[in-house]
């Protein structure tokens, strides 16, 4: 049976009018899931009975379970289990510009990114829109607060679940639904390049951010398998296509390794590579895991870094760094779980 938060509204209208309704009852319907959040079909008194009961008998509402969180200062950690059992998470970080929620894409991930825990967990499935939706409202629904900024950076590959990614994006920028600003959304990828053209294509705004983590080929394709497939050369093609056809700023992000990426001859390779483009780059201080030989590069080499980019005129931010006491890097609750790990 299909799940009703599948949905996006012109689905539903579509739906509605296939079934002889009007399309009015999409928004109404809609009205219910996400403004007021009833769980049940039951407590949608202002439609017929009858429509009730159809409504329930084609559409399921089932949901995922919150079933462990942990708490620090700015940053909260949601593992959710799912209706066959496997498991995912959501990072919740307080920003001063609001709540920021990293949301899973897959259960797992097949890009085998070498520093990365998700990764090592090969993929077991695509999650489906309304899994993706459900970490939104059952966040929301333990915070009490909204959730104003969502970034798919969670486990898995967004772009190897494009059509569910897309449905879930529209979905929750419906102004008359959950209504998270289109240019609050980003969308993080290892660099999939057909699906940067194809992305370039879809309703402007969602912001784009490229997973990059090295300045050639020969360091990427030692980290990234995915750089077998996809060189620098035709990321950095797609990406400039998609900044002249949208004139929307890319953000890059590069972790850094050490004694990988972290050298001065990296930055200037880096500086070089994005000079003129419109874009930012995250220098994100890697965090390490128990399971990955990667090291944290130290304070000193993160600043230099850092200080050629801005010398290069590069629009360079260190990224704040959330949650290395419960667990935030990318897959690392899940990992835990399933290895049998608690902290
Ligand atoms: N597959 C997508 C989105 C998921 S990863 C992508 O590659 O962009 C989200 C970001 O977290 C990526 O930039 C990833 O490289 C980074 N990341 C993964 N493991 C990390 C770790 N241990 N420490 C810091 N960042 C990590």
């Amino acid at each position: 049976m299909n799940n009703i938060y599948n949905y996006t509204k012109q689905d539903l209208e579509n739906y509605f009018l296939e079934i002889g309704e009007t399309k009015f009852r999409a928004a109404q319907v809609f009205d219910w899931l996400y403004i007021k959040r009833v769980t049940s079909f039951d407590l949608m008194t202002n439609l017929k009975k009858d429509l009730i009961k159809y409504l329930k008998e084609n559409f399921s509402m089932d949901t995922i379970k919150l079933v462990k969180k942990q708490s620090d200062v700015d940053v909260k950690k949601y593992l959710f289990e799912l209706y066959d059992g496997n498991k995912i998470e959501a990072v919740l970080m307080n920003h001063d510009y609001g709540n920021s929620l990293c949301v899973s894409t897959e259960v797992g991930c097949n890009m085998g990114c070498r520093f990365c825990e998700s990764g090592r967990l090969k993929k077991v499935r695509n999650l489906n829109a309304f899994e993706l939706v459900l970490q939104i409202l059952k966040v929301e629904e333990d915070i009490k607060e909204r959730v104003s900024h969502v970034v798919l950076m969670g486990i898995g590959e967004p772009f190897d679940n494009y059509d569910n990614v897309m449905k879930f994006i529209n979905i929750i920028n419906d102004p008359k639904g959950i209504n998270i600003g289109i240019r609050h959304i980003t969308v993080s990828t290892c660099g999939i390049v057909p699906k940067i053209r194809e992305f370039t294509k879809e309703k402007a705004g969602v912001n784009l951010a490229i997973s990059l983590h090295a300045p050639t080929d020969d360091i990427r394709d030692k980290i990234m398998p995915i750089n077998k497939a996809y060189k620098i050369a035709d990321i950095m093609d797609a990406v400039r296509d998609y900044i002249a056809k949208t004139n929307r700023r890319v953000t890059f992000e590069y972790i850094l390794l050490r004694g990988i990426n972290d050298s001065e001859e990296c930055a200037i390779k880096l500086a070089n590579l994005l000079k003129g483009l419109n874009c930012y780059v995250n220098l994100i201080p890697y965090n390490e895991t128990s399971h990955i030989e990667y090291k944290t590069s130290p304070k000193v080499t993160i600043n230099r870094f850092y200080d050629i980019l801005k010398e290069g005129n590069i629009n360079v931010t260190i990224r704040r760094e959330f949650g290395s006491k419960v667990s935030a890097a990318c897959g690392q609750l899940r990992s835990e779980q399933i290895s049998g790990k608690e902290n």
